[in-house]
């Protein structure tokens, strides 16, 4: 039987999952009221709390990695995008008011001396904020229902996908993301990005003719901040202990919302 003290543990943990949830889809899909748009130092992006404590993926991932991406490098993201768009009121309203996917896909309608600081650091909170929902604590094993049958039927067996997913995680030469997509005819495939870009970073005219709705299921960072402290240079084996904190249902989820 559950203490009491151990059921108030458990509702504190589902608000937490809930409100991490819930600032993931601000932060990248739903529209936010003008008027709640804070002053332009101060934001209006905000870093989402991790969805788990940080120790919840241990041994796979550590705890220490895990308060410094998420404390530090992701906060950095988050700060250097709203220190970049200070001065641009029009595309931080727009970005912050649902608008970071199309943003993402059409980067040339950024304006020149902003672009890169956008590329990267609202590629990187957008990236990292997907990251930390597609790992969970006892994650791993093996996906359920249709969208393991749509793996099986793309890659042969989950070994095979996972095989070609961790050939493309370590072939990213420096710093970059494994991406595991669903492309515009609802193909499954794999591609690797550099830096923080991902398979919809790209140009109006990108998004327009060639991957107007390719769509991320799962991402792997391989940027060394992601694995060094707990693994040095054997990135090979970070990817190894990767497969079991992933969380399949997540990736599911999104594959059967996205694939209609
Ligand atoms: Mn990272």
């Amino acid at each position: 039987m559950m203490t009491r003290r151990q059921a108030l543990k458990k509702t504190a943990l589902a608000t937490v999952a809930c409100a991490a949830a819930s600032t993931l889809r601000t932060a990248i899909a739903q529209p936010a009221p003008a008027a709640t748009i804070p002053a332009a130092q101060t934001g209006p992006f905000t870093l989402p709390p991790l969805p788990y404590a940080y120790d919840a993926l241990e041994p796979h991932i550590d705890a220490q990695t895990m308060r410094i991406h998420h404390d530090k490098h992701h906060a950095a993201y988050v700060a250097n995008l709203n220190k970049a768009l200070a001065d641009w009121p029009e595309y931080r309203t727009r970005m912050y008011s649902g608008y970071v996917e199309q943003t993402l896909r059409a980067l040339d309608s950024i304006p020149e001396n902003i672009r890169t600081a956008v590329r990267n650091n609202l590629g990187g909170h957008y990236n990292h904020s997907l990251f930390w929902e597609m790992m969970k604590k006892d994650g791993g094993g093996e996906p359920k229902g249709e969208f393991a049958k749509a793996i099986e039927t793309s890659f042969g067996n989950l070994a095979d996908f996972k095989a070609k997913f961790t050939e493309a995680a370590m072939k990213v030469f420096g710093s970059g993301w494994a991406w595991f997509v669903l492309t515009p005819d609802k193909k499954l495939t794999i591609v690797s990005r550099p830096n923080q870009d991902s398979p919809i970073t790209g140009t109006l005219e990108e998004a327009r003719i060639e991957h107007p709705r390719t769509q991320i299921l799962l991402g792997l960072d391989v940027w060394e901040h992601a694995y060094y402290l707990k693994y040095q240079n054997k990135r090979a084996d970070y990817i190894a202990a990767w497969w079991n904190v992933v969380n399949w249902d997540f990736v599911a989820e999104r594959y059967a919302k996205l694939k209609s």
